[in-house]
């Protein structure tokens, strides 16, 4: 054992956390706005934004004003009261999207588990029908917990992790005759992603989504969009599901829902609440009154500062900029994504791109190995945005490994 008392950081293998995650070996004391610091003082900046949390920038002013304002009066009851808070950051999220009713949660996967929950328990007791199956698509991602990494398109976060909970039916993306190969009497209701996001920055086609909606109305089936991480004006619309003109009867968030404090929520159409009556679902956290202090400012600064229309210009700005000065490259293969979550796919992994631009003082990520994914702030400026393709196009400039056609094929 390490002496506890001690500031020296421990080496990995004496830390006293799991090694359930490969980090880097970078450690930030400080945030503001598009820039995150070291200990040294160096800078970063941050083009991954927590993996699409930080939507406003490191410590928004008007979002921490309204914290500290409600670390000082009260931060925890318990859903057995009334609490004002969760009742008007609902009233928001409810007025400006599709949706009528909000459960709160903690995080992403919570959302979802409380959106397969409650698509199950509508259609079994409300509708009285034998229906349970939860249709998801390959290379999504819901979660971690047991039904959402089930749900979760992706065999490496299954691994070790049998026996599953049943009822869960994985179809390609894109494809309607495998979804309606699959779509039977027990379908309680399919959940996709507008963009996959973890799973590479993919889309989903316009009129496929749209003929899926459709379905889902044919058959008795409900519609569950992730909107965990394109939503909250990440794709230049509140929601993504806005690009496609349709309306989910369930939609879940969480990631830039409240500017990096912890919460999610699951949405659903009124016709719904009748199936989470009382002692159905709950959270001892869900939706504290400080957390929903963080999202009441979040909501109440995008809309003052018109944050997803900038996203949405932004967006179209940062795309120009890669065409321009990246496509070109024989290390690019396509450049894909709506607003400010983009990807570019490359002919090769991208590790070593991630660490020289860490050296270089740009932060971003991947989306499975060979895709770079970009996702700042939704304030972003152009002179960031152009500093960041300047040091991305050096990037690949200089260690994009030689190029030969064996790895340009990706599909
Ligand atoms: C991040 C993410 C989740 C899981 O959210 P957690 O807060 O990590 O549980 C689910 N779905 C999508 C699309 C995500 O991006």
């Amino acid at each position: 054992m390490t002496n506890p008392m001690s500031n020296e950081p421990s080496a990995t293998n004496e830390s006293a956390l799991f090694p359930s995650y490969a980090r880097y070996p970078l450690a930030f004391v400080k945030g503001k706005g598009s820039y995150l610091w070291d200990a040294e003082g160096n800078k970063y900046l941050d083009f991954m934004c927590g993996l699409a949390v930080t939507n406003l920038g490191h410590a928004p002013e008007p979002v921490a004003a309204k914290l500290k304002e409600q670390l000082d009066q009260l931060w925890h009851t318990s859903n057995l009261f009334q609490i004002p808070n969760q009742e008007k950051a609902a009233q928001m999220l409810t007025s400006i999207t599709s949706g009528d009713a909000v459960f709160f949660c903690n995080s992403g996967a919570e959302a979802n588990e409380a959106a397969i929950k409650l698509a199950r328990k509508y259609q079994q007791k409300i509708k009285g029908e034998e229906r349970y199956e939860i249709i998801t698509f390959t290379q999504s991602f819901h979660g971690r917990t047991l039904a959402t990494l089930t749900a979760t398109g992706q065999d490496k976060v299954k691994e070790g992790f049998h026996p599953l909970p049943a009822g869960f039916i994985t179809v390609p993306l894109n494809d309607l005759d495998a979804l309606q190969k699959v779509i039977g009497p027990h379908t309680a209701a399919i959940m996709l992603e507008m963009i996959q996001a973890e799973g590479g920055v993919y889309p989903a086609e316009v009129a496929y989504v749209q003929a899926v909606a459709e379905l889902c109305k044919q058959h008795g089936v409900l519609l569950i969009i992730d909107e965990i991480q394109t939503g909250m004006g990440r794709t230049g619309k509140l929601l993504a599901s806005e690009h496609y003109g349709i309306e989910p009867d369930i939609f879940t968030l969480a990631k830039g829902l409240a500017s990096g404090f912890p919460v999610g929520a699951m949405v659903g159409k009124a016709y719904l609440k009748e199936a989470f009556t009382a002692g159905s679902h709950g959270s001892t956290f869900g939706g504290t009154p400080l957390a929903t202090a963080a999202v009441i400012a979040t909501l109440e600064t995008m809309q003052e500062q018109n944050v997803v229309q900038h996203a949405a210009e932004m967006g179209d700005y940062l795309m120009q900029q890669l065409e321009d000065k990246l496509s070109s490259h024989p290390f690019v293969i396509e450049i894909r994504g709506k607003g400010l979550m983009i990807g570019i796919e490359c002919t090769a992994p991208i590790n070593e791109l991630i660490l020289a631009g860490q050296k270089k003082g740009l932060l971003f990520v991947s989306a499975g190995p060979n895709v770079i994914r970009l996702l700042p702030n939704l304030l972003i400026t152009k002179e960031e945005i152009d500093h960041a393709v300047t040091i991305l196009s050096e990037l690949i400039q200089e260690h994009a490994p030689v190029v030969g056609t064996a790895g340009a094929n990706s599909n």
